[in-house]
């Protein structure tokens, strides 16, 4: 009896030190991969990157830059990567200052481009929402909220464990992002990858422009250097999943924040 009751205290000791230290993480650790404001280089250049490792996207699409080429993807283009199962999100109708828009302008880029991008691709479209320039307030996040289900925000101080999701941190609405930039490495993805793995946390990666002649601005990066970070992605033992995917898989497990 005495043996048996030392037997299940240490049994209770070591599940209790293992919940400890996933405390603070997901049922399982997820990525996703995301690019910005809709640029022909992402179809040119990341677009068969993405289907030779089989990585699903979310596009934040400009709404009124769609068909403006040639610097933006025509909606043919962007179906593209709707057809394959690809998120398409919202990054506003003009990419303006949110913080700096009267209350009127600001719903109207919010909503105007939501109702833009489901009547060109479909109901799904449009429950994820990115400020421009990472830019937002207690007033644009409460118009947010109105209109969409989440929102990517910008919370990476340039530690290597600030810009990850975590259970105990989590909020749909300030979803932490690590921006990928020219000078970016693919090792520097792969130590962002191995630290969302060892917390079962949740890493949203955000690239811009793909291609070595395109841009060339700071947030352009190399299409050799993407097929090095999406081979990382595909390695991971991470779950790839949309932003939508991500939301909701981990709804129920943050009382939803
Ligand atoms: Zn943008």
């Amino acid at each position: 009896m005495k043996k048996l009751l030392t037997l299940l205290a240490s049994m209770i000791l070591v599940l209790t030190l293992g919940a400890l230290a996933r405390v603070d993480g997901f049922d399982r650790g997820l990525i996703s991969v995301t690019f910005d404001d809709g640029w022909t280089s992402q179809h040119q250049n990341a677009l068969p990157i993405l289907e030779r490792y089989g990585i699903p996207a979310t596009m934040y699409i400009i709404s009124g830059a769609i068909n403006d080429q040639p610097e933006y993807m025509t909606q043919e283009q962007i179906q593209d990567f709707a057809g394959r199962g690809d998120e398409i999100a919202s990054h506003t109708v003009t990419h303006p200052h949110l913080r700096e828009l009267s209350p009127g302008q600001l719903n109207s880029e919010l909503t105007e481009s939501q109702a833009t991008l489901r009547q060109m691709f479909g109901p799904s479209a449009a429950t994820s929402f990115a400020s421009p320039y990472a830019e937002y307030n207690d007033a644009t996040l409460a118009a947010i909220r109105q209109v969409y289900s989440n929102h990517r925000a910008y919370d990476d101080d340039g530690t290597d464990s600030s810009g990850i999701n975590t259970r105990t941190s989590y909020n749909a609405y300030n979803l932490k992002v690590k921006f990928v930039e020219s000078t970016t490495t693919t090792a520097t993805v792969q130590g962002w990858i191995e630290t969302a793995k060892a917390a079962n946390a949740w890493l949203i990666l955000s690239y811009h422009e793909v291609g070595a002649n395109i841009g060339g601005g700071a947030y352009t990066t190399d299409t050799a250097v993407l097929d090095a970070d999406m081979k990382a992605v595909r390695d991971s033992g991470l779950q790839v999943v949309t932003v939508a995917q991500g939301a909701a898989e981990v709804l129920s497990q943050t009382a939803g924040r």
